[in-house]
């Protein structure tokens, strides 16, 4: 019942708006043939298509992610609400793929030619929302903090224009919503393998950010980053188990206890890993174990490590560490039985100088364009350099497994004044993450621009 509504008021936005972009005007038509026909030239006027109707329709369709938010790998309503959107709203067929959903937009003059893919992401994560905002998290103990509803109302309110447009387009499109990026390796080897990527010549990723530490701190409303090379880093979740007989409190003078294994473990990644190598980073998380009571010696432990790195060098140089503190431990704990399960998760994602140039040109349209228009009162910056981050993406995986070329560009969603970063630059995997929803329009132009540039 409460989805039928849901799904329903939605539908209302989507009335309430009017469809504005399935039957565009004579002018819109123009402007979009003109810039096909200019290649570039007149971009700014094509950029005026993000219209208040537009922006509103990805603000409720934000909103409503945000409301519903979902963890990796259950992303069920909200890939019912991306289908429902595409399907209804903008007369397109999406296809549900292992991995998440992808969905072409195709020029019916131009048929089976290459196509370009634009992506977003839908997961949210484990974490009681403290925002106070209207459409918080009903979900209690998943919010969306890090933008992935951004990303994927963005996205849709996008493919409204460029549905109705679409035999306008110089470029087929194919937008890809994918699955668990939060969880390594996350959705893109699926809907690599199920074959969501085939026909793919390049691939475009853009992320808000509201603060980050490699940015120093907040990272301003409107300000776009991106670089050559590694933008994001090596980052696979490890886990380590112990298990021992267990047995009852009063034995642990004679026995010990998981929970001092467990603090040794963190003592040691610290001093062996985060500490002396600047390039990698390990994070272990709270433990699980077979039991929370006092008076019980659990007879296994469980925990999680966070395990990041740069680059190769400084991945195997954690993973020989890695292997050292684990023998140590076995010397140390010799009656404790130690598994590490430690896959393969993302790995960094390599933004190519070609695709790299399009996009940061693009980027530099949207700001001329917001600039112009007012839409949003920034100093205009594209970076071109911004330092690599230490997040990991499930993006990388485009390049790394199937060679298509990609760009992964990020942009300030953190406010401009002093007291618009006190409200919006809180950081990501907070509490209150709260991003500037003025990002929203330099978002759906960006996706415009790079539709429109060949
Ligand atoms: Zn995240
Ligand atoms: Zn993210």
């Amino acid at each position: 019942m409460e989805k039928n509504k849901s799904l329903f008021s939605t539908q209302k936005v989507l009335t309430k708006t009017n469809f504005p972009f399935i039957l565009p005007s004579s002018t819109i038509r123009r402007l979009f043939r003109q810039c096909a026909r200019k290649r570039g030239y007149g971009m700014s006027q094509v950029l005026d298509l993000v219209d208040l109707r537009v922006v509103e329709l990805a603000k409720q369709l934000q909103q409503w992610f945000h409301k519903h938010a979902e963890l990796g790998w259950q992303e069920e309503e909200t890939m019912e609400h991306v289908t429902l959107v595409l399907n209804d709203g903008c007369q397109l067929n999406p296809r549900q793929l292992k991995g998440g959903i992808v969905c072409d937009i195709v020029n019916p003059d131009l048929p089976g030619t290459p196509m370009i893919g634009f992506r977003a992401d839908l997961d949210a994560l484990q974490i009681q929302e403290k925002t106070g905002l209207r459409c918080a998290s009903r979900n209690p103990g998943v919010m969306h903090a890090c933008g992935h509803d951004f990303h994927t109302g963005a996205l849709l309110a996008t493919a409204t224009v460029l549905a109705a447009n679409r035999h306008l387009l110089a470029r087929n499109i194919r937008l890809l919503f994918t699955q668990a990026e939060e969880i390594p390796p996350g959705g893109e080897p699926e809907l690599i393998r199920a074959r969501g990527a085939d026909g793919l010549t390049a691939v475009y990723g853009l992320h808000v950010i509201t603060s980050a530490p490699e940015f120093g701190g907040v990272f301003p409303t409107g300000t776009f980053a991106t670089r050559v090379g590694n933008i994001t880093a090596h980052s696979d979740r490890v886990t380590i188990r112990l298990e021992c007989e267990g047995g009852h409190a009063i034995e642990v003078r004679q026995k010990g206890s998981l929970t001092d294994a467990y603090s040794w473990w963190v003592d040691k990644l610290r001093a062996e890993i985060l500490n002396p190598i600047p390039g990698a980073l390990v994070h272990p998380a709270v433990p699980t174990a077979s039991t929370q009571a006092p008076n019980i010696l659990p007879s296994w432990l469980e925990f999680v490590v966070s395990f990041r790195a740069v680059d190769r060098e400084n991945y195997e140089q954690a993973v020989c560490q890695l292997a050292r503190i684990a023998d140590l431990f076995r010397k140390v704990f010799p009656t404790t039985v130690l598994t590490i399960d430690h896959p393969t998760g993302h790995i960094p994602t390599f933004n190519d100088p070609a695709i790299s140039l399009t996009a940061t040109q693009a980027a530099r349209d949207v700001l001329n364009w917001a600039a112009r228009s007012n839409t949003v009162i920034t100093p205009p910056r594209v970076w071109t350099d911004c330092p690599q981050i230490m997040g990991g993406e499930s993006f990388g995986r485009f390049d790394h497994d199937f060679g298509i070329r990609s760009n992964y560009m990020m942009i300030g969603a953190g406010g401009i004044t002093d007291d618009e970063q006190a409200i919006h630059g809180h950081g990501h995997h907070t509490p209150v993450f709260n991003p500037d929803e003025r990002v929203l329009p330099l978002m759906l132009a960006y996706w415009l621009a790079l539709a429109m540039q060949l």
